[in-house]
């Protein structure tokens, strides 16, 4: 089937979502592929920071208890909007940290090594930041990284085999840390089936949703997902460094956070100031210090969309837009050295399309120079994220058209082949 304008004009005038573009700051004339890297400002994003700067403006101190939205409630109210994202109960979903801190304070809880129980999995392409944090928290364990870190082979350099990880996970293994997505190549692991091998041979299991949480549905409490953190500012549109979140199953509640703080405390306690740690019942246990109100507020006017449209229209167009891609790729792309490395099935296909390329640090440059903003990870290889939100068909289609006149044209020649210092 050869994809015309007329469908790709098609599609746009039946996109049930369309209607959201226009909420959003997308620059004139500027096609939006990045979205997985850092989603877009949208109105109601803004008009959500602009009220909390109000509160404290209007309120002083008490914004903490008056005020439309009560600083001392927010992290909580943002758990609570958050949870049908990932399929959580709401008092299972936190608004705190940062992907990385929230991993660390995750580890400091679950990782417990006792006899031979006493290594962590991950794989070989996970993101780096995880796996600094898995070394970390194994040195101040008192053991050697080198030997207790065990990262998964990726059998062709871009996805990893699922049997391959559940072939790791043994007596000897405390811990899995894996990505719901890879970052690369957007392969989405079957997160029921590996966390149920997972705890058949007693291993906890922690999920990174970065690239996924805002783009593909998730039932985190159903499949007894152990825990999982994510950040806020990729797919779900919540600002540079915009405040993270965590996911703790109800039935690890009493549990204390390996890292406390007062904002871990019971609500009504907190304010007694006592030196004896009296912990939430439910997620909130793990936020540690004041929460990072601004960098907050913005998740609010996000997730107010995310809660009106519903992740499966999301996930929907956002299939059919990878996949409508992927077509196009293949139509006018061929015979000029782009290799497809994301997995073709919906399955098991994330939010971006993932082409390598050698000359593929270059081409992003000239990309966007042309007006794409596309993303480039280190060695080759480009990623181009459609966004269900703010992406139309006519962006996908424009976007290949420029690609392949740079191939025509070796526009990129002009550049050298090295990555920016942010990449
Ligand atoms: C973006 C991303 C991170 C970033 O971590 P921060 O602590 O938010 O900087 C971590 N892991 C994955 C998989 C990511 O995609």
């Amino acid at each position: 089937m050869t994809i015309t304008v007329d469908m790709i004009n098609r599609w746009d005038e039946e996109d049930g979502l369309k209607k959201y573009r226009d909420e959003f700051y997308i620059k004139e004339g500027s096609i939006y592929m990045d979205g997985n890297s850092l989603g877009l400002l949208s109105k109601r994003a803004e008009s959500s920071l602009l009220s909390l700067l109000d509160s404290w403006k209007n309120h002083g101190i008490d914004g903490w208890t008056s005020g439309e939205e009560p600083w001392f409630y927010f992290a909580e109210k943002l758990g609570e909007l958050s949870a049908p994202l990932v399929g959580a109960k709401k008092e299972e979903v936190m608004v705190t940290g940062s992907t990385t801190g929230n991993l660390h304070q995750l580890l400091a809880t679950f990782y417990d090594p006792k006899e031979k129980r006493t290594k962590i999995v991950a794989d070989e392409l996970n993101f780096p930041s995880d796996i600094y944090a898995v070394q970390s928290i194994l040195k101040l364990k008192g053991f050697n990284p080198d030997e207790q870190l065990i990262r998964v082979k990726s059998r062709d350099g871009h996805t990893i085999c699922e049997e391959d990880i559940i072939n790791e996970l043994n007596e000897e293994v405390a811990i899995l840390i894996l990505p719901t997505v890879l970052y690369r190549s957007g392969q989405l692991f079957d997160i029921e089936k590996i966390t149920k091998a997972a705890h058949e041979k007693g291993v906890i299991v922690g999920w990174d949703g970065c690239h996924s949480v805002g783009a593909i549905p998730h039932r985190f409490h159903q499949w007894e997902v152990d825990f999982a953190y994510w950040c806020n500012y990729k797919y779900l549109n919540a600002g540079p460094g915009g405040v993270g979140a965590l996911f703790v199953h109800e039935k690890h509640f009493d549990k204390t956070p390996g890292l406390t703080g007062w904002f871990g405390s019971d609500k009504q306690k907190q304010f007694d100031m006592e030196h004896t740690f009296t912990p939430a019942t439910t997620s909130g246990a793990y936020q540690i210090g004041t929460p990072h109100i601004f960098s907050m507020a913005p998740l609010l006017g996000s997730l107010k969309m995310f809660e009106e449209i519903g992740m499966k229209k999301i996930r929907d167009k956002s299939l059919h837009q990878t996949r409508v891609m992927m077509e196009l790729i293949e139509q006018e792309l061929s015979g000029y050295g782009f290799k497809m490395t994301n997995p073709l099935e919906d399955v098991c296909r994330g939010g971006h399309v993932s082409l390598e390329h050698p000359e593929a640090a270059r081409i992003c440059k000239s990309l966007k120079e042309l007006g794409v903003v596309p993303d480039f990870r280190k060695p080759n290889i480009i990623r181009l994220a459609p966004v269900a939100l703010y992406s139309t068909y006519k962006d996908l289609y424009e976007t290949v058209q420029i690609l392949r006149n740079i191939m025509n044209e070796k526009h990129y020649e002009k550049y050298s082949n090295e990555r920016e210092v942010v990449a």
